[in-house]
């Protein structure tokens, strides 16, 4: 479905519910890790695209002023109503609400009052699928909240925003990657983000002769919100054995002079983390210079280190991973890897455009033999970062107002 359809249907959606067409139609894009995985809360690298799945929110001023915020989103059964003349407060945990209401807050805070407003959301981002829904359902939030109030925020600072609405209001620790590229993407173009600087940069990836092929594995093993603490930790003990503040300042070499001094599961998890940065600099070179083999041989590099040194792998990944590399460079397989924090969700390949067919039946194919389970396949180039979306005359077409964040392109 493109983005117009979807807005188009965002907007029959609005009017069944509230009975008049909406005023305002926002959207931002889910987001796919090419590699780079682990490496955000270290100080490190990510190269993050945008992907050809949103969430739209379409919504209007209520037709009486109630001082009222009503959010409804094509998932839940009822809608949920904040009352602007209360502080506001987080929902009960593991609320849907929260990520709207979070980034509401931060407007607050900014004193930029949206005023009421009634809302419908609805997204093609799969959901706990490591897409980052989650991100694309603030990014739209904070693309409607810059629209309504008609302040345009810093890219940067319209981030940072919704990374606090997710770390405040939906309880999750999240690092930068997903919001900023969900503000910043571009169609044709790999973000390069510098989780320690901060610091993005667009690298073009527009050869049509390769595509992104994700692969959700319709498996999520609850075992991310209990593991992702202790390796946190475990690369802050590598990083204080080193004398570094982070392990992004540390190299492979020091790794190994220190080995000594620390416990096997600590080393193996800085052996990932420092590999991996480097891996993700490289990775973006190759894409710079459409060296897909050398791309390839990074991702299932990152793939092998995340499962093995890593540990945050599971079963039906590495078997996507395994049936991938089965087929091969010859078979059109440029690379494969799992993709986001792990123990389930996605992985993420480069295939020859050509090969898109084939490759995507095998694989759907041999994951079901080995797993019994049916895999989701779908391809998207390059996607653009949140944009407003409005209707074109009578015929009500939809088109992009704008991209919100202007980044500069390089050469
Ligand atoms: P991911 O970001 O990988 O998809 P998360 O667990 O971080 O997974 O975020 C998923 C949560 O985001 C959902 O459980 C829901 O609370 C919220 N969410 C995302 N999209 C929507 C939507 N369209 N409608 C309602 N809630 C949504
Ligand atoms: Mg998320």
């Amino acid at each position: 479905m493109t983005l117009e359809d979807l807005a188009g249907h965002t907007v029959q959606r609005f009017v069944h519910v509230y009975g008049r067409q909406p005023r305002w139609i926002a959207a931002a894009p889910g987001r796919v890790n090419i590699i780079g995985e682990h490496t955000d809360y270290n100080g490190g690298f990510v190269l993050p695209m945008a992907i050809e799945r949103y969430t739209v929110i379409a919504a209007d001023r209520p037709v009486r002023d109630t001082n009222q915020i009503q959010f409804d989103s094509t998932i839940c059964d009822k809608p949920a109503t904040l009352d602007l003349a209360r502080p506001l407060k987080p929902f009960p945990k593991g609320s849907w609400v929260n990520y709207p209401i979070g980034v509401i807050a931060g407007f607050l805070a900014r004193g930029l009052n949206p005023g009421s407003f009634d809302a419908m959301i609805h997204s093609t981002v799969p959901l706990g699928a490591g897409l980052s829904s989650s991100a694309a359902l603030e990014v739209a939030t904070a693309t409607l909240l810059e629209a309504i109030t008609d302040r345009k925020l810093d890219p940067v600072e319209k981030a940072l925003l919704c990374q606090k609405a997710e770390h405040d209001y939906a309880g999750m620790p999240c690092g930068i990657m997903d919001q900023f590229i969900s503000v910043m993407g571009r169609e044709n173009h790999v973000l390069l983000l510098d989780c320690r600087s901060r610091k993005p940069e667009l690298v073009p990836m527009s050869d049509p002769s390769v595509t992104v092929l994700i692969i959700n594995t319709n498996v999520k093993h609850e075992l991310t919100y209990s593991e992702y603490p202790a390796r946190r930790k475990q690369c802050e003990t590598a990083a204080k054995i080193l004398g570094v503040p982070s392990l992004r300042d540390a190299t492979a070499d020091a790794l190994e002079r220190v080995k000594g001094k620390m416990d096997e599961v600590v080393f193996r998890r800085a052996r990932h983390v420092i590999g991996e940065i480097e891996r993700t600099v490289h990775a973006a070179e190759g894409v710079r210079a459409s060296n897909w083999p050398t791309v390839g041989q990074l991702m299932y590099a990152s793939h092998r280190s995340l499962r093995d040194d890593y540990e945050v792998s599971c079963k039906e990944l590495d078997t996507v991973v395994e049936i991938a590399e089965s087929i091969g460079l010859k078979g059109g397989m440029i690379g494969c890897r799992m993709t986001g924090a792990g123990f389930g969700g996605c992985t993420v390949a480069l295939v020859k455009t050509d090969a898109i067919d084939a490759i995507s039946k095998k694989l759907a194919a041999d994951y079901k033999k080995k797993t019994g389970i049916e895999a989701i396949i779908f391809v998207s180039r390059p996607a653009a970062g949140a944009t407003m979306i409005k209707t074109d005359g009578p015929s009500r077409s939809f088109v992009r107002a704008c991209s919100c964040a202007s980044l500069p392109v390089p050469d």
